[in-house]
């Protein structure tokens, strides 16, 4: 069982609730022919999604039994419907789910029960482990549902971006010392996914990593000097999936009249040219970093740069900017500017090495499949990291559409390398 912080029913009563809130605001407006809608292998039916929630909490807050196994689920059928382990990806648009009005009903059976636990008293570890597991695992189905509504063309629900704030530039790369290190989460941490641990020593080079991330006029660049039809800037792999794809441009880019226009969620907007790159995959980032004579950096180096600061070894950072929670001059996450800012905003949230953007505004891919750390042991939701390992690289720092809760220098987020649908861009490393 991984560590608990000491936590009060109220602390995580508002997880829940955080979490339940965005879900409805998510899905709460669909009318009935977006319950399913499209099938695809890069979104889940929202229907399907949204009952799979209440499942999971009920699974891990209300049904586990002494002996490992499972009470009975208090909706016929649960498990055959809603098991994320046990039923196929292209089934869930077939199965006898239950309409939304039921299936939200079903959620708010199961917070009441989980509720009720919370109220009696002295939380004991495993009930607080698995509601703020199940507060986190709403979250992130909460991100998957956003870019859903980016993939299906669907609106933006966060408003608008305020204006962006002037910080001046900050290009450029900063020299890293790096050394001796101890990559991922240290037992003292609160809650973390067994992926991140343990903090484990790591001997990194010197090495010069960019102030802010790649950016769409940057990327245009790459496009316009014909990138797309270059094979010598792809790996064989990425070449293989641009042609399998028949891919030219990036992901909702469309060139109007020699200008580039981008879609987001319903809107066809000017490509903002100092905003990050958005909607790129692995294959791409590495194709432009080629081109550019550039790197990606590797996952030790994204945390090293992250966490450490200059002249004081063993210091670790939850944040790059220290250990106060993320707010809306530090990091563009969920409830900040509902889109990316520009790639200069928010000099608060820089790292000790003066680098910016770490956490928040867009998804960072690193050079590293995803693997496990030296001694790992699988969590009791033994499906989150480990059916994963080697085929999936490794992104970090949360993106404008990432819960702050969720979010610190040590996360590991994947996917596997051809997926352009999530919040994700890149930050290079000089050769
Ligand atoms: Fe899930």
């Amino acid at each position: 069982m991984a560590a608990v912080e000491s936590t009060t029913a109220s602390e995580l009563s508002a997880l829940l609730g955080n979490a339940r809130a965005r879900t409805l605001q998510l899905v709460g407006g669909l009318d009935e022919s977006q319950w399913l809608g499209p099938k695809l292998a890069i979104v889940n039916p929202p229907l399907w999604e949204t009952g799979h929630l209440g499942w999971f909490e009920e699974r891990w807050c209300l049904r586990r039994l002494a002996d490992g196994s499972l009470s009975a689920s208090c909706l016929p059928q649960a498990d055959a419907l809603y098991d994320s382990s046990r039923v196929p990806h292209d089934a869930r648009w077939s199965l006898p789910l239950p309409d939304m009005p039921a299936t939200l009903r079903y959620l708010s059976e199961v917070r009441s029960a989980v509720g009720e636990r919370l109220s009696q008293g002295a939380i004991d570890p495993d009930t607080a482990y698995f509601a703020r597991l199940s507060a986190m695992h709403e979250q992130m189905h909460c991100e998957a549902l956003t870019y859903t509504r980016q993939t299906l063309g669907r609106p933006a629900l966060q408003g608008s971006a305020p204006a962006p704030l002037s910080a001046g530039t900050c290009d450029g790369d900063v020299e890293i010392s790096g050394g001796c290190f101890e990559l991922g989460a240290r037992p003292d941490d609160g809650f973390v996914f067994d992926n991140e641990k343990w903090a484990h020593a790591v001997e990194l080079p010197p090495f010069r990593m960019a102030r802010m991330p790649v950016t769409c006029a940057q990327f245009a660049d790459f496009v316009e000097a014909g990138g797309y039809h270059e094979p010598r800037w792809w790996s064989d792999e990425g070449w293989a999936w641009r042609l399998r794809e028949a891919v030219l441009a990036p992901a909702y880019w469309t060139l109007d009249r020699g200008a580039w226009f981008r879609r987001r969620h319903d809107r066809l907007e000017p490509l903002p040219a100092n905003e990050p790159m958005v909607h790129v995959n692995w294959y791409e980032a590495e194709a432009w970093c080629r081109w550019a004579d550039r790197r990606l950096p590797s996952e030790a180096e994204w945390e090293f740069a992250a966490a450490t600061v200059p002249g004081a070894p063993g210091i670790k950072r939850r944040y790059p900017w220290g250990s106060a929670a993320p707010s809306g001059n530090t990091a563009n996450l969920y409830g900040t500017a509902g889109r990316c800012l520009p790639v200069e905003a928010l000099p608060a949230g820089d790292s000790a090495w003066g680098i910016r953007q770490m956490i928040g505004n867009v998804w960072e891919w690193t050079a590293d499949w995803f693997r496990p750390y030296p001694g790992f042991v699988r969590d009791p939701y033994a499906e989150y990291s480990e059916p994963w390992f080697g085929s999936h690289k490794v992104l970090r720092g949360g993106s404008h559409a990432t819960a702050p809760e969720l979010i610190r220098n040590t996360w590991r987020n994947f996917y596997t390398p051809d997926r352009r649908d999530v919040f994700a861009g890149f930050r290079t490393c000089a050769l």
